[in-house]
């Protein structure tokens, strides 16, 4: 190599640095010291994931957490001043809370919102029963699951029963050591040659979905009756409730196991239900941490969005536009003129490249483990159908506010073009007429009963809405 050719490597160099995007592992940027910031805020998201295995437990988590960090219940008559915390729950299932800005409303307020549901297998209406002499629940699987992975592995049971007298019972049963776990059983390698044959969003049928929970027989003196009848009288000792009891019942079968740190340099977060709970508590604690914004911080944790959003506590409610109707009306604005101004980041997860599935995602668009936070411009499929697509202007300020203040970022789409596509709250949200745009956290097993993230994306997910409250 001359001279000559050293000199123009150099200046190469120097242009592909500054004109080439190039992307990088955050860890190899990190300082050690926030690499360890990162794993000691992951200590916290776990605990918050295992106690927080539903929308009910997830909103009461909100609440405990927020209470403790001093936001009080909103009430639409009181007058509130800047740095004034407050939340509103909805149904128990989604919670919004908001810290007050010290400039006026009418310049808008800057939101987050995620989603605190995860799919899971719900006990349908009418549950019990008893085939063989095994005692069965039957459930409707909740949003979208891959039915097989469901199958022979510890479910716990979470919810509410509504008694006949109103009396509401809380339910909460194989989450400690000492408590019984439930099963969906799969047929043994040696008798599936039919099963094998299905297709393999066929290879467990919804309907095959049966949770075990018994197995003796009922026995009074010498008399015997089923298991089905030994099952409910044992529920009937513990929770005084009948089995028609479960008409008004919401009871959610979810993973029994913890979050764990996975790999030897437990770096990633293996748990039940991190999309979107990943979002939900790092919004959580962004708010929790904002203390004088400029404009009102509104943090909102939806319930339903992974079966549409749907319902008056899913985000294709009115409640959250009623809360900043409430909001604006105290100010004596009209809310339309709030709405008008606000931006919103539509926290939810992004699919990460999956070096053994390559080929759904396309390398120069996805979204990769130990890259940061995702913004994500738009969601959708099939021609961006059903997507808010965010406006190049709305994804450069947020660009430009996370390099300001050193969040390290990633854009990824969610897979190939045509190779599938889901969507997020960010359109219901837009159709307010409010920025929004796509930020979370990659993901891989998404909808899996252990999904992985990485605890250095998890921080810079947490400290990026930080900023965009401050
Ligand atoms: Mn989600
Ligand atoms: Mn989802």
């Amino acid at each position: 190599m001359s001279k000559n050719d050293k000199k123009e490597n150099k200046i190469i160099k120097e242009l592909k640095e500054k004109l080439l995007y190039e992307r990088k592992n955050i860890c190899q940027v990190m300082t050690d010291e926030q690499i360890k910031d990162a794993d000691r805020f992951c200590e916290g998201y776990k605990t918050f994931l295992d106690n927080a295995k539903t929308e009910r437990e997830a909103c009461d988590e909100a609440v405990k957490i927020a209470r403790t960090a001093g936001f009080c219940e909103y009430a639409p008559e009181n007058k509130y001043k800047a740095g004034d915390k407050v939340y509103r729950v909805n149904r128990g299932k989604a919670i919004i809370l908001a810290v007050f800005g010290s400039e006026p409303i009418q310049r808008g307020v800057n939101i987050i919102a995620s989603h605190i549901d995860s799919p899971r297998l719900d006990l349908k209406q009418n549950p019990l029963f008893e085939d063989n002499e095994l005692a069965y629940f039957k459930t409707h699987y909740y949003g979208g699951v891959k039915k097989y992975q469901w199958t022979a592995i510890p479910l716990s049971l979470h919810g509410v029963v509504v008694k006949g007298n109103g009396d509401v019972i809380k339910v909460t049963i194989g989450e400690n050591d000492d408590e019984p776990v439930f099963s969906v059983t799969d047929l043994l390698p040696h008798l599936a040659e039919q099963q094998y044959k299905r297709p393999a969003n066929e290879l467990i049928r919804g309907e095959e979905l049966n949770i075990l929970i018994g197995s003796r027989p009922y026995k009074e003196g010498d008399d015997f009756d089923g298991a089905r009848l030994s099952v409910i009288k044992i529920l009937h000792d513990k929770y005084g409730i009948t089995e028609h009891d479960f008409i008004s019942a919401e009871l959610e079968a979810v993973p029994a196991s913890k979050a764990r740190d996975i790999g030897f340099d437990r770096s990633i977060v293996g748990g039940y239900g991190q999309d979107d709970r990943v979002c939900a508590f790092t919004s959580l604690m962004g708010i929790i941490e904002t203390t004088s914004p400029k404009k009102t911080a509104v943090c909102v944790l939806a319930d339903k969005e992974e079966i549409g959003s749907y319902g008056n506590t899913g985000l294709g409610s009115d409640y959250l536009e009623d809360f900043i109707t409430d909001l604006a009306d105290s100010e004596g604005v009209a809310v339309r003129e709030v709405l008008r101004a606000s931006k919103c980041l539509s926290a939810d997860v992004c699919a990460a490249l999956d070096p053994t599935f390559p080929d759904v995602s396309e390398k120069n668009n996805a979204a990769f483990l130990n890259h940061g936070a995702v913004i994500t411009k738009y969601t959708g499929s099939k021609g961006k159908s059903g997507t808010n697509d965010a406006s190049a202007e709305y994804v450069g300020e947020i660009r430009k506010l996370f390099d300001a203040n050193d969040i390290l970022w990633q854009t990824g789409e969610l897979g190939k073009v045509d190779a599938g596509g889901g969507g997020t709250v960010a359109m219901l949200i837009s159709k307010l007429n409010v920025d929004t745009v796509d930020i979370g956290v990659p993901v891989l097993s998404m909808h899996a009963p252990m999904e992985l993230t990485a605890k250095a994306d998890v921080y810079m997910a947490y400290k990026g809405f930080k900023a965009f409250y401050c």
